[in-house]
């Protein structure tokens, strides 16, 4: 399979979709079918998340290493520092290797006690993510990707300091950027505008979820440190009890966001799939670009 690196430097839009491991077996059904039909869209990436302990983190190498070897579409495999030794890590990384996944995100994680609680460093482990990237790039056959955040990481103190850690991810080594889900496209420019104006000249793909469900997506605004845009409430609320309209207006707030951060120059697009492929085909075939 690709480097995503590579991909990228072709400077064609670049359209990414990203997974978890299910849970179960009705989970797995409901995964391989989204990838398949995903799949059509001919995506210049797929990404598998990895879990915050326990059985799924295998589950990352597997599901990884079967899509680079049953399907025509490049994986690339989250790993975060959260409980692991740098042996570990480095285990992890031949696994990857030998299953055909040339791509990592590499990411801190969040603390084993949810985001907002104290980080728990791991003994022979590290503590950030630009550690991490550089004991990945260690390797030459590893293309690595970070993430970065368009209102600056909730746990942040301000946004230079954001900056700064964003200079010493891209300083390891750091070959591409995807953003945490972005509420409005102005963040996502000021971001890349923060990030160019400190030297970072890697792409930065924004991150997409569209709103399906309003208390499922005001939890995980929540969860980030973050506040839903006032402007996207005035559309959602008033159809709170019409969940088929939530739905609709969600994704057309979506593709709107979509178009908006295309034509201000970003690089692609990264949807957060939840494993759904319906949501992501809607807002793709919508887009003006597809029109
Ligand atoms: P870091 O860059 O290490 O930053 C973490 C915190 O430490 C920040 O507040 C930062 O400001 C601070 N910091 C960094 N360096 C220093 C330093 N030298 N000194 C002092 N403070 C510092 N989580 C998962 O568990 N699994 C996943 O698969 C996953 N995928 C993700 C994909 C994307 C695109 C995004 C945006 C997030 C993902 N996350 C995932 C969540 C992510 O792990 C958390 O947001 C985590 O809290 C931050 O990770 P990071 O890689 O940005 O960490």
């Amino acid at each position: 399979t690709s480097s995503i690196a590579a991909l990228l430097a072709r400077g064609e839009r670049s359209f990414s979709f990203e997974f978890f491991p299910p849970k179960d077996a009705a989970g797995e059904e409901i995964l391989w079918r989204s990838i398949s039909e995903l799949e059509e869209l001919r995506p210049t990436f797929v990404s598998v998340t990895y879990g915050a302990g326990g059985s799924t983190r295998d589950r990352t190498i597997e599901i990884t290493g079967r899509i680079a070897r049953e399907t025509s579409m490049t994986p690339m495999a989250h790993l975060t520092c959260v409980g692991h030794t740098v042996e570990e890590i480095d285990q992890i990384l031949d696994s990857l290797a030998a299953a055909g996944v040339r791509n990592v995100l590499a990411l801190r994680g969040d603390p084993v006690g949810g985001p907002g609680t104290p980080w728990v460093p791991t003994p022979g482990g590290v503590d950030y993510a630009a550690d991490l990237v550089a004991l990945v790039r260690r390797r030459e056959q590893f293309a690595v990707g970070v993430a970065v955040f368009p209102e600056g990481h909730r746990d942040c103190a301000d946004l230079e300091q954001d900056v700064r850690v964003m200079r010493a991810k891209y300083d390891a080594g750091a070959e591409f950027a995807i953003t945490e889900m972005v509420l409005r496209a102005s963040d996502y420019l000021a971001l890349v505008e923060r990030s160019r104006a400190a030297g970072i000249d890697i792409p930065i793909i924004p991150g997409i979820m569209p709103i399906l469900n309003l208390n499922s997506m005001r939890k995980m605004v929540e969860l980030s440190g973050r506040e839903m845009p006032a402007e996207v409430l005035r559309r959602i609320e008033p159809l709170a009890d019409d969940p088929e309209a939530v739905r609709a207006e969600g994704i057309r707030i979506a593709t709107e966001l979509c178009d908006e951060l295309l034509a201000g120059g970003a690089p692609g697009l990264h949807f957060y799939t939840l494993n759904r492929s319906k949501a992501t085909r809607e807002i793709y075939t919508s887009l003006a670009c597809h029109a």
